[in-house]
């Protein structure tokens, strides 16, 4: 359903929505409503929303939580968002690229060194979608809490169990334990994109998966071992280990074997704990 009010809005300004710039303005109310519901705001809640476009999730979220911080890109944006939420004092309508800006320091009362807790609501330009999530989860002051649409396979892709792993699904699952809470079709959006979405929540760990299991992980050797095994995805372990760590093969299955992992094994059947037994057994070497 296209809400009429939508179109007059973009009218009224004479904007045409940017494809360049992932503007599928989400136009169903039953919709925003429930993703405002899913972050559970309280009226202490700062949120931090990327991509606020023409408010419409903005204003709900205006209304539950303590302070918003909305960042967007389009230039032609800002005056209209300014003029609708100008007159609110929790309001800070902030222009600029997500992915150039901390998002711990866009959330920090008025530039302070302070620390506060924050969750991130938002529909997601679907073009950056997992540079964002990258983005918020490997920040030096993550969102508590982050609620976001993406798109439906993205969020499946995230949500992946050993057996259908991927980098992207290791990659979140070590900061954030993931649920989709609903799917949206594309006829809820205006212009429709040519996919259906999903509502996306990420908890972050207060630690890393693995701190549980090793406190000393280092996470960049971690992941560099990580992209080595899903670098030749369909082929077994021990050979796209021993082509991305450049170590022979029997190298590699006397590392496999001391992580008791078997080297005919592929790497979208590792659970993260086996990729930290890995990590370890090569640590060492
Ligand atoms: N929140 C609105 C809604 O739900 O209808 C608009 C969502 S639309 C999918 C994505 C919004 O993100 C657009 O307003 C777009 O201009 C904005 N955007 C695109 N790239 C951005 C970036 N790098 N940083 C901040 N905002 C961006």
């Amino acid at each position: 359903m296209t809400s009429p009010s939508l179109r007059d809005l973009l009218r009224a300004y004479d904007l045409d929505p940017k494809k360049s710039l992932g503007q599928n303005f989400l136009a169903d109310d039953a919709y925003l409503d429930r993703i405002v519901d899913g972050a559970k705001l309280t009226a202490d809640d700062t949120v931090l929303e990327i991509g606020p476009g023409l408010g419409s999730l903005t204003a709900r979220l205006v209304n539950r939580a303590g302070r918003v911080v909305a960042v967007e890109l389009d230039d032609r944006l800002i005056s209209v968002l300014r003029g609708m939420f100008g007159t609110r004092e929790n309001v800070e309508i902030v222009h600029g690229d997500i992915l150039e800006l901390g998002p711990g320091t866009l959330v920090r009362p008025d530039g302070g060194d302070s620390l506060a807790m924050y969750k991130v609501v938002a529909n997601l330009p679907y073009y950056i979608t997992s540079a964002v999530i990258r983005h918020l989860l490997e920040a030096a002051f993550p969102p508590s809490l982050t609620v976001v649409m993406v798109q439906q396979e993205v969020a499946e892709r995230i949500c992946a169990q050993p057996g259908n792993m991927s980098i992207l699904s290791v990659a979140v699952q070590y900061y954030a334990e993931p649920s989709i809470l609903f799917n949206v079709p594309a006829s809820a959006f205006y212009p429709q994109p040519k996919v259906d979405s999903a509502v996306l929540r990420l908890e972050t760990r207060l630690h890393p998966a693995t701190a549980g299991i090793d406190p000393a992980i280092d996470t960049r050797h971690f992941f560099r071992i990580v992209r080595a095994g899903f670098s030749q995805k369909r082929k077994q372990l021990r050979n796209s280990l021993s082509a991305g760590l450049h170590l022979s093969k029997a190298q590699i299955d006397g590392m496999l074997f001391s992580a008791d992992i078997d080297p005919s094994r592929r790497a979208q059947t590792l659970s993260i704990t086996e990729w930290v037994q890995l990590y370890q057994v090569v640590r060492e070497v």
